[in-house]
């Protein structure tokens, strides 16, 4: 018999945590070989769901998300859609039908936070909650956790990324780096020691779509084009079985049912999603208003025809990021299925007309992200130089100029890490203080790209227009985060 005996000098282990929006997973590398960890649930797939209970009480996963129809305000799902995003961000407020607390400042205003039963939580602080919970799990098959690698989408900007990094400090955890989950993906395939060529990463998750074309170039990962939906996922096919499980309760287009039986229609459902995955038909029980109960019965056929027109909205977002990297489907040497809805059989033939090629599917497409998530942390952890990964930079960094426009400090797609700097002067006579306005993006307005910071440098000396001269220093780290430094150069002020 083994006995699993616990050494207290065990060397602490790194994790790769995929922490996703519908679901979330640690893995790690034993004997050379990724293994997902069990969560709390009891398997490898967390529910990215927290509840707020009173008193202070936290649950995380699957029993979190069975109070997401009794208690809505207290549940917070797919917390990721909130994560470095602000209140003035237009978007929040369609995001979720949660109770957001008013920011009172513009300062106030640039996170979010939700009012939980009268506790107020930013979306780093739900999001550490997750991930505490998967830290805790870790412990306990592994005794000692190391270093984290923990994955974000690869079109997270900075403070996206910030505010990854910032969940997992707040979790206790040593983020080790931060990896796009495409990259991730390829990792775990083992693509980076096999060929360079350009890949195609299909993600189709809970409620997200994401297209990445990655290039592989002597271990230099370069997202070459992302694109995608951020309402689009198996949730939707799980609402358009749904329709016709309320149809078979007895409600019409026209009723509007209470929340409970939405979210057992919803959770029939996705069974009968998962099912047909496995089988070519398949059947649930579901009660009937006014008693009684019926059958509802669908087969894979039907399914099929019944997702066709979310999948068409999959290819046209695989087109659209195939011409912004100025590629045909036919150059593509690999294309890789990601996230838990790719399992569904018509899923698999779409992409495969779509792209004309068989996808690789080997690796459970629900823990590949995990997986490579867990091969680079223990690259990392062992420091082997063997591999060297990099990434570039998702969108360009500048600094807004005077006419409102952007002066591109660090173009997209530079190979991180990478430093930079510009020069700047004053504009005016005596000008004391000097204002950098750090934004984010492609759009030739300042205004129009994401803005990252401001801040003001002050002290310089008068002088006339344009002899001071400010020297803007911009470093990315390998995780893809951002510190930018200003300094007067005639008089060293920083
Ligand atoms: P995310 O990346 O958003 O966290 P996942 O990759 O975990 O999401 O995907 C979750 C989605 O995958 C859900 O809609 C779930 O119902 C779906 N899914 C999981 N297993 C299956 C299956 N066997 N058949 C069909 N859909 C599945
Ligand atoms: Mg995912």
């Amino acid at each position: 018999m083994l006995l699993d005996i616990f050494d207290p000098k065990a060397p602490p282990k790194p994790i790769g945590i995929d922490l996703g929006t519908t679901n979330s997973i640690v893995a790690h590398v034993r004997d050379g070989r990724p293994v997902a960890l069990t969560t709390c649930d009891g398997t490898a797939l967390l529910p990215s769901v927290v509840y707020y209970g009173d008193h202070g009480a936290v649950v995380v996963g699957a029993a979190a998300r069975a109070y997401a129809t009794r208690a809505p305000t207290r549940t917070i799902a797919s917390v990721k859609r909130f994560v470095g995003r602000g209140m003035d961000d237009p978007q929040v407020r369609q995001l979720g039908t949660y109770r957001f607390v008013e920011p009172e400042s513009a300062e106030a205003a640039r996170t979010v936070r939700f009012d939980v039963g009268g506790r107020v939580v930013s979306p780093v602080e739900v999001s550490a909650e997750i991930l505490r919970s998967l830290k805790r799990s870790a412990e306990e098959q592994l005794q000692a956790v190391g270093g984290a690698v923990v994955t974000v989408p690869a079109y997270f900007d900075d403070a996206q990324r910030q505010a990854t990094r910032d969940a997992g400090r707040l979790a206790g955890l040593e983020v080790l780096r931060l990896l796009n989950e495409p990259t991730a993906a390829a990792l775990a395939y083992g693509l980076q020691s096999r060929q360079n060529g350009l890949f195609a990463v299909y993600d189709l998750g809970g409620g997200t779509f994401d297209v990445t074309l990655l290039v592989l170039d002597d271990g230099v990962f370069q997202v070459r084009s992302t694109g995608g939906d951020s309402a689009l996922g198996g949730d939707d096919m799980d609402r358009l079985i749904a329709d016709r499980v309320l149809a078979a309760m007895g409600f019409g287009a026209g009723d509007a049912p209470p929340p409970e039986i939405v979210g057992l229609a919803l959770d029939g459902a996705r069974q009968v999603k998962h099912a047909l995955t496995d089988a070519a038909e398949a059947v649930i029980e579901v009660p009937r208003r006014g008693g009684g109960s019926t059958e509802v019965r669908l087969d894979r056929a039907a399914f099929d025809e019944l997702i066709g027109p979310l999948l068409e909205r999959t290819g046209r977002a695989c087109r659209r990021a195939l011409r912004d990297a100025g590629v045909e489907a036919a150059a593509l040497d690999g294309v890789i299925l990601v996230g838990g809805a790719t399992r569904v059989p018509r899923v698999r033939a779409y992409v495969r007309e779509l792209f004309g090629r068989e996808p690789l599917s080997d690796i459970d497409p629900d823990l590949v992200v995990a997986y490579g998530a867990a091969v680079q942390a223990d690259l990392l952890a062992n420091q082997s130089d063997a591999v060297l990964l990099l990434d570039v930079l998702p969108l360009s960094l500048g600094v807004e100029t005077m006419g409102g426009g952007v002066d591109r400090v660090l173009p997209r797609n530079t190979t991180i890490p990478v430093g930079a700097k510009s020069v700047f002067t004053t504009f005016a006579d005596d000008q004391t203080g000097f204002e950098i306005h750090v934004v984010q993006g492609e759009r030739e307005l300042a205004k129009d790209c994401r803005s990252l910071a401001r801040f003001t440098l002050r002290g310089i000396p008068p002088m006339p227009a344009g002899m001071a001269r400010l020297e803007v220093h911009f470093a990315v780290d390998e995780n893809g985060l951002l510190r930018v430094r200003a300094v007067e150069l005639t008089t060293g002020i920083e």
